[in-house]
């Protein structure tokens, strides 16, 4: 009995590891960094993880989605509307 609990609590702790996440995703239809500030991204500096990269001024800014909190700070910061937060 014990034994099964063990098992069923290690499950548990294995699907809380894989529970979907909430992500931010840049819509590239939608990003147009050269109506942005002087062509930088508004969401990179909004970012206090700096999870999204933009290489240099005027270029589209790039996401590591396997670490974003999303905590939705970019989303907000983007005039454009281009980033959305999904569920993985
Ligand atoms: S994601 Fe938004 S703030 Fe960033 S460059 Fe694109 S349009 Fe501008
Ligand atoms: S949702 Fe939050 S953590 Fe993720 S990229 Fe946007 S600002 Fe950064």
């Amino acid at each position: 009995m014990s034994g099964a609990s063990r098992i069923s609590d290690s499950y548990n702790a294995d699907k809380e590891e894989i529970m979907p996440s909430k992500t931010a995703l840049v819509d590239y239809k939608k990003c147009h960094p050269e109506k942005c500030d002087n062509g930088v991204c508004a969401a990179v500096l909004a970012c206090t993880h700096k999870l999204l990269k933009q290489e240099a001024p005027y270029e589209i800014p790039m996401m590591n989605p396997s670490v974003c909190q999303g905590c939705g700070d970019c989303v907000r910061a983007c005039p454009l509307k281009a980033i959305k937060i999904v569920t993985m």
